[in-house]
């Protein structure tokens, strides 16, 4: 223990007096409830998601990367629906009130909404086991909502950055190995796609954020959308630190399969290819096309040469 202990109305005086603000919060921390303004014509998207100590972060992990992360896992899922996000609530169990490890949260989860002018209207405090929730709010036109269920067979599939950074890092942590930096920053400091999201919304028609693995996410857009994929391994994006720690066997594994990336996968029809390469290029992102939507009911992973690729695992899930 190194902070301080303070009693829960002080963790959430501090929290409220840094907490940001948007002008269609008409009132934020403090009462009951939150009081907020969504735009005539918008749908509201939410979205929550949970980090446990020992499940989603090591135990000992640094406060600032808790936040950033807490946050930044929950955008993705708002810019894979198309979403502007706008507000925010942060419910933390804490084990004690140590005031240095909940600024410190802060300081990471902060940064982020400031990056994408988001509010913290609201949350809660409790005694428990370490554990983060987070939910988001996010605007979004009805016309341009990218769901999951939404791909057709005849899409190309494209996916955002590049894929395996995070789980490449968890593997040198678990085998022991001195962890790349790079690599490390991806797994700690996950970039929502936001602008992506958004800018994809008129030209694509499914999307998903790459949280449990491609290949994992993948089958869940071909259930929705009662369609199969296929994916040319090989021409899944890597990063030149990836690239350069793990061979192509090791890296297949980490790319297909790996968890954490927060990158979007979608489809789109071909006609909209040289659509997305502009796009791509105006938001400074990398888009890879990566395979294509076909008959079919689960995604299918292929070698160069056609045969398909199997790996021991598609994905993480918790409780198996
Ligand atoms: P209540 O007992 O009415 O639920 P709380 O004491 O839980 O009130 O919370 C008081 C106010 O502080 C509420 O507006 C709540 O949204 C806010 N709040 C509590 N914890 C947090 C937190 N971790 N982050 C942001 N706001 C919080
Ligand atoms: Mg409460």
């Amino acid at each position: 223990m190194e902070g301080p202990l303070v009693a829960e109305f002080e963790l959430i005086r501090r929290i409220r007096a840094r907490a940001t603000v948007r002008d269609d919060v008409v009132l934020g921390i403090g009462d009951d409830a939150a009081l907020l303004r969504v735009p005539p014509g918008m749908l509201l998207a939410v979205a929550t998601d949970t980090l446990n100590a020992g499940v989603h972060f090591p135990t000992g992990a640094a406060p600032i990367d808790i936040g950033w992360k807490a946050l930044a896992v929950n955008l993705s899922d708002l810019a894979a629906m198309g979403a502007q996000p706008v507000w925010s609530t942060l419910s933390l169990s804490l084990p004690d009130g140590d005031a240095a490890f909940v600024d410190g949260l802060l300081d990471g989860f902060l940064a982020l909404a400031q990056r994408h002018d988001v509010a913290l209207v609201g949350g809660d405090t409790t005694r428990g086991p370490l554990s983060v929730c987070v939910t988001v709010h996010g605007f979004v036109d009805p016309q341009r909502v990218l769901r999951r269920d939404a791909a057709r067979t005849g899409d190309d599939l494209w996916v955002t950055g590049t894929l395996g950074d995070a789980a490449g890092a968890l593997a040198q942590w678990q085998a022991g190995q001195t962890i790349d930096a790079t690599l490390r920053a991806r797994l700690d400091r996950p970039t929502p796609r936001i602008d992506s999201g958004i800018a994809l919304a008129p030209v694509a028609h499914a999307c998903i954020d790459l949280s449990d693995g491609l290949l994992a996410d993948l089958g869940h857009v071909c259930v929705a959308s009662g369609v199969g994929a296929e994916v040319d391994i090989d021409a899944l994006p890597a990063s030149s630190e990836l690239r350069m720690r793990f061979d192509l066997p090791a890296r297949r594994v980490l790319q297909a399969t790996g968890g954490d990336d927060y990158e979007l996968c979608f489809s789109a029809a071909p006609e909209q290819r040289d659509a997305i390469e502009r796009m791509a290029q105006d938001i400074g992102v990398a888009i890879t096309r990566i395979g294509r939507i076909i008959d079919g009911a689960r995604p299918r992973a292929l070698l160069p040469d056609g045969r398909e690729w199997l790996p021991s695992c598609t994905g993480y899930t918790h409780f198996r």
